[in-house]
């Protein structure tokens, strides 16, 4: 199956070819663990599941590496401003290690809940202390770094290709063009790459090193560690928007300073969630968390719903309208499912080698529409497609739907598991359902529906203003 990226690179559509033979790796920037994880962070880690779900569906071999930021995180992706994990400490009054320990922990219970298959290795900075200095040392050696006020820094003038893949304009990096945060940097745009001079007081994570007890800068983490696992090039690194300009642009000045070769060949990059104001932040303290929507009554799925509605490279706006629509659509579809299932059941499963022609176009037309920069929206309506169609057999449509949904990652076929809550819910949902095939004229569909209903001890009545129910007396 041919897949086609958007390379933040080149800005340009590109089709992906891997390094190694069948192998992709893929490196994504993790969270930094001083606070939960709000809605708009997992919808990048819901837009790298996808990725790799496709790579795997396309018939790859992945190894997927996410880093667990734990230290070295400042407010300001530029070193400017407060530690985030100090402030979170302070604020809590736990210790450094435990609000690591806490918030690394909640964060795996979001992203299990929400179906996103967990990395191969998810690394922790803290435990990879002495991979940052051997990079720092070797960026040294190479005469890239210098030591000023104690930090020892990254000289961006020593590496021309800085800023490219941002498209930095050189003039703005040169020093002095703006206003210097950091007294010490030579150039504005300079970072640090170890902290020995702390400007935070009881900064209790620090490690010896040979520029003295210290702490890393929050960009030669995602170096060190992807190398570590990955070597010094692999196939994809991706993150949120926001990376692109700091973050990712200081990664690949430090490693393919020190090495001299290119680093990653894809760069993938989610758009942002926003909320009406057209923000969210973490560090606001009120963002929208998983589990305030779970306490609302939403399924996290209806969530990981929501946002396959919409392409990874588009701002996605979040309100609980379009949650409700998702959450409607999503129980919707599973009922759809079930019933198909239902039918399904005495019968013998198919295999690839007996689908119809009609089936295998239906494929042929969705792997184009994922394998086309993961258009999974387009994916989405292909699904509901096949559920709709009224000429495909059961068996055919469960097969299909079964291949599609390790895309999607929805536990569709997993009809058991669904909680529908109330069973007006489900009333409704099949009401709908009801009102939709009318619409349609798929009168014998409405018909069965009306049986279901019937079995259920609910009884329907069409109305001028529209289709009601009671339970039978
Ligand atoms: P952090 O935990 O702050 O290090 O962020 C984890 C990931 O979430 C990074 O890839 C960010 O780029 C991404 N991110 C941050 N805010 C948003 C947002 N509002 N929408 C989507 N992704 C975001
Ligand atoms: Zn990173």
């Amino acid at each position: 199956m041919k897949i086609q990226l958007y390379n933040t690179l080149s800005r340009k559509l590109e089709t992906f070819t891997p390094i190694s033979g069948n192998e992709v790796k893929i490196y994504s920037c993790g969270p930094t663990v001083y606070n939960y994880a709000h809605i708009g962070n997992l919808r990048t880690f819901i837009f790298v599941d996808i990725l790799r779900r496709i790579m795997d569906y396309s018939g790859y071999e992945v190894s997927h590496v996410m880093n667990i930021t734990d230290v070295g995180h400042l407010s300001g992706d530029d070193d400017s401003g407060e530690d985030k994990m100090l402030k979170s400490s302070r604020e809590s009054g736990k210790t450094v290690w435990d609000i690591a320990q806490y918030y690394t922990e909640a964060f795996f219970r979001d992203t299990d809940s929400l179906n996103i298959i967990r990395p191969h290795t998810a690394c922790r900075a803290t435990e990879h202390i002495q991979e940052m200095i051997d990079l720092i040392r070797k960026l040294e050696e190479k005469g890239h770094t210098y030591t000023a006020g104690g930090n020892v820094y990254f000289s961006i003038d020593t590496f021309p290709e800085y800023g490219k893949m941002a498209g930095l304009k050189l003039d703005d990096l040169q020093s002095g063009a703006r206003i210097k945060i950091d007294s010490s940097k030579k150039n504005p745009k300079d970072f640090v790459l170890w902290f020995t001079n702390s400007k935070f007081e009881n900064q209790v994570m620090i490690w010896d090193s040979p520029w003295g007890k210290g702490y890393p800068g929050w960009h030669i983490e995602c170096s060190a560690m992807s190398m570590k696992y990955f070597g010094s090039h692999f196939d994809i690194h991706c993150g949120g928007t926001d990376l692109i300009n700091i973050h990712h642009t200081n990664e690949i000045a430090q490693s393919e300073a020190a090495t001299g070769n290119k680093w990653v060949n894809y760069w993938l990059h989610g758009e942002f969630l926003i909320d009406e104001s057209g923000k969210m932040s973490k560090s606001k303290g009120d963002s929208l968390t998983l589990s305030y929507l779970v306490e609302r009554g939403y399924d996290p799925l209806d969530y990981r719903y929501f946002c396959l509605g919409a392409h990874y490279r588009s701002q996605l706006q979040f309100s609980f309208n379009a949650l409700d629509a998702a959450k409607n659509a999503r129980l919707n579809l599973k009922e759809r499912i079930r019933l198909i299932k239902e039918k399904c059941d005495k019968q013998p499963s198919l295999s690839e080698g007996s689908i119809s022609d009609s089936g295998k176009n239906y494929l042929n037309v969705f792997n184009e529409h994922i394998g086309k920069d993961l258009n999974i929206s387009r994916g989405l309506a292909d699904l509901w497609q096949i559920v709709k169609d009224m000429l495909l057999s059961d068996q055919e449509k469960l097969f299909l739907l079964t291949k599609m949904d390790s895309v999607f990652g929805l536990s569709l076929l997993n009809t058991e598991k669904e909680d529908f809550g109330d069973i007006t819910q489900e009333i409704e949902l099949l009401i709908n359902e009801r009102v939709d095939a009318r619409t349609e004229q798929n009168f014998s569909r409405a018909d069965e529906i009306r049986d279901i209903l019937q079995k259920m001890g609910i009884e329907i009545k069409d109305t001028p203003a529209g289709t009601t129910w009671r339970k039978k007396v």
